[in-house]
């Protein structure tokens, strides 16, 4: 199989040769897959699998369409769904399809509860949202994305420990069996306060042979290297596992990983043991089990043998009959949904309508993959998606961080301190207020003598009473920033240095 990889929507900047009047290859339709060729009235649906190895192995569902008249050339992607949530609301058994098989009926009505938990959930709860504060950069990683952005990224997140990372894919379809991986989230973490995000465009990618993805691949493989810490909600090197084919980094130089869901859940169980009523009622049921004549009766049952195993008393158990608000899991090795704890923890609704979605359609709209201001739109809903799909358990990470953990009787505590380099108090600290020339500076940056936390703000001036927001005169009496100038020795000021230069 060749190596090259190809996506559909790379033909957008240029890696195919653009095509005008006259001038079409003879082998150009070769690069395209289900490409719709219109000249004059005739159309032709092009399906010639004799190309397919051009394509990544499990790429094999186009987003896009792309429609070439004479002389004029439209690309059509498909859309995500604004609201895909919706038409599950109403899914009850009396409206169930008759036709379905009971697996299928089972799954049918398991997606329409799924909808309305998440439904009243966000109805009733204020929404977990991420403080744009917490982060001063969002970036779109993708083909468009320039060398000299990347460069500056770089630089910007070398001293950086801590990753959380996500990722979201295309689910299988009828034509691709295959889930197809879309997006690569990672939140690089400078402090406890202070991020830089970065959205990696998997399907949107540059060829491998430019300098662009030469850059993305260094900066993915600084991200994942064995000086780093990764976090996710899940065990991270299976989040990654299906990116790897794409070449950005190498899972085996992945050493320090935190599976946060697992963590949580030992706290959690950890912090609120199981009621005496329901321990009690727990040992009479292992007792009775120990018979032979209920062994045949159950032998049939999944949790026969874990309901048989001596088993931690803190550990989440079936016939669990501890109130909700103690235990909202009630079976034998529940995973937590990523919802559930921040609504326990924050009481905050962390909105999952958006999960199954078309993550692969080119999320930043500089792809030019939108067609109305809807598409747009939901772009912008499934960005803020993601983000928060990585700011929501790095809420729950720095909870647990800053939580008394020693008083908690576990055998899983992780030395947290050992994984998070945290200012240091005795330390002289400098702040460095800056316009955008300091946007590359890393926001922490520690030496033997000093430490420096370093605030970027682009178009910062000395004054400017119309953008308040804009201007050091009022930004050093602004909350935010006298809390951080209250723990510094000295405040360095780098603002209008464009004027100095043209001096
Ligand atoms: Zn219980």
């Amino acid at each position: 199989m060749s190596s090259h990889r190809f996506s559909p929507s790379q033909n957008t900047h240029g890696l195919i040769p653009s095509l005008s009047h006259g001038n079409y290859p003879s082998t150009w339709h070769q690069s395209f897959s289900n490409t719709h060729i219109s000249y004059g009235n005739s159309s032709i649906m092009t399906t010639n699998s004799s190309y397919s190895h051009l394509r990544s192995p499990i790429n094999s569902e186009d987003s896009s369409r792309e429609d070439i008249g004479i002389g004029r050339r439209h690309v059509y992607y498909h859309q995500p769904i604004a609201r895909p949530h919706e038409r599950f609301l109403n899914r009850t058994m009396d409206n169930c399809p008759e036709h379905l098989t009971s697996k299928q009926r089972s799954r049918w009505l398991k997606a329409g509860r799924n909808a309305q938990l998440n439904h009243r959930i966000v109805s009733t709860i204020e929404p977990f949202q991420s403080t744009e504060a917490n982060y001063n950069s969002l970036t779109y990683i993708h083909g468009k994305t320039s060398e000299n952005h990347l460069v500056g990224l770089i630089s910007k997140m070398a001293n950086v420990r801590l990753y959380m990372i996500d990722t979201e894919s295309d689910r299988p379809t009828g034509n691709n069996p295959h889930t197809k991986p879309a997006l690569l989230q990672i939140q690089a973490i400078h402090y406890e306060t202070c991020s830089t995000v970065l959205l990696i465009e998997i399907q949107h990618l540059p060829h491998y042979s430019t300098s662009l993805f030469g850059l993305i691949q260094q900066m993915c493989s600084n991200i994942f290297s064995p000086d780093n810490k990764i976090i996710a909600w899940g065990d991270p090197i299976k989040e990654l596992y299906s990116f790897e084919q794409f070449r950005l980094f190498d899972i085996s130089r992945i050493t320090k990983t935190l599976n946060l869901q697992d963590f949580f859940n030992t706290m959690w169980n950890s912090a609120h043991p199981h009621i005496q009523a329901c321990l009690n009622r727990h040992h009479v049921m292992e007792d009775d089990c120990s018979s032979d004549e209920v062994l045949i009766c159950l032998i049939n049952s999944d949790d026969i043998d874990d309901d048989l195993k001596p088993q931690d008393s803190k550990a989440d158990f079936n016939q669990c009959i501890c109130p909700d608000e103690i235990r909202p899991y009630k079976t034998n090795n529940a995973l937590w949904s990523l919802q559930k704890a921040i609504q326990m923890i924050f009481n905050k609704a962390l909105d999952k309508a958006l999960t199954m979605n078309l993550w692969s359609c080119g999320l930043d709209p500089h792809l030019n993959t939108w067609r109305t201001i809807d598409d747009k739109q939901t772009r912008h809903a499934l960005t803020t998606y993601a983000v928060n799909d990585v700011f929501a358990p790095t809420d729950l990470y720095f909870y647990l961080m800053n939580t008394d953990i020693s008083s908690l009787d576990t055998n899983h505590i992780i030395n947290l301190n050992m994984i998070y380099e945290q200012p240091i108090q005795n330390l002289p600290k400098y702040f460095v207020l800056s316009d955008s020339h300091g946007k590359y500076f890393p926001p922490y940056h520690r030496t033997a003598q000093y430490q420096l936390v370093i605030k970027s703000i682009s178009g910062l001036q000395w004054n400017n009473p119309w953008q308040q927001e804009l201007s050091v005169n009022n930004l050093i009496e602004s909350t935010s920033i006298k809390s951080i100038i209250s723990t510094c020795a000295g405040i360095i000021f780098m603002v209008g240095t464009n004027s100095i230069r043209s001096w």
